[in-house]
């Protein structure tokens, strides 16, 4: 009722998403969760989580608790952050350590 009586909602650009087929339904996320931005639902397979976007706020307190990695941040998945690492810090351009002289 609260959002209904707003005139606009700024949401986060950055919000959760839940892979079904990874999800255990361990309750970790909810349970991190200080927006109430996760609830379960029911499936043919049983209960899953997923996130209600309106009330995510992005901060990812929810990805760092699942044990799966079934919850990630839209568009920062784990994946995709290595990906962003790799570009920026190509292995050649490392610095590897020195050898220890004998
Ligand atoms: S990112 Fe934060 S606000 Fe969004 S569902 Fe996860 S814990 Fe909740
Ligand atoms: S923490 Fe992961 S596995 Fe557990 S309920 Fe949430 S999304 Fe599913």
């Amino acid at each position: 009722m609260t959002l209904l009586s707003k005139d606009q909602i700024t949401a986060s650009g950055a919000i959760c998403e839940v892979n079904e087929r990874k999800c255990v339904s361990c309750g970790a996320c909810i349970a991190a969760c200080k927006y109430g931005a996760v609830e379960f639902y029911n499936t043919p397979e049983g209960r899953r989580a997923r996130a209600v976007p309106v009330l995510c706020k992005g901060d990812g307190l929810c990805n760092r608790r699942c044990p799966t990695g079934a919850i990630q941040l839209k568009h920062f998945t784990d994946e995709e952050l290595l990906s962003q690492i790799d570009v920026a810090f190509p292995a050649e351009k490392v610095l590897q350590p020195a050898k220890a002289s004998v």
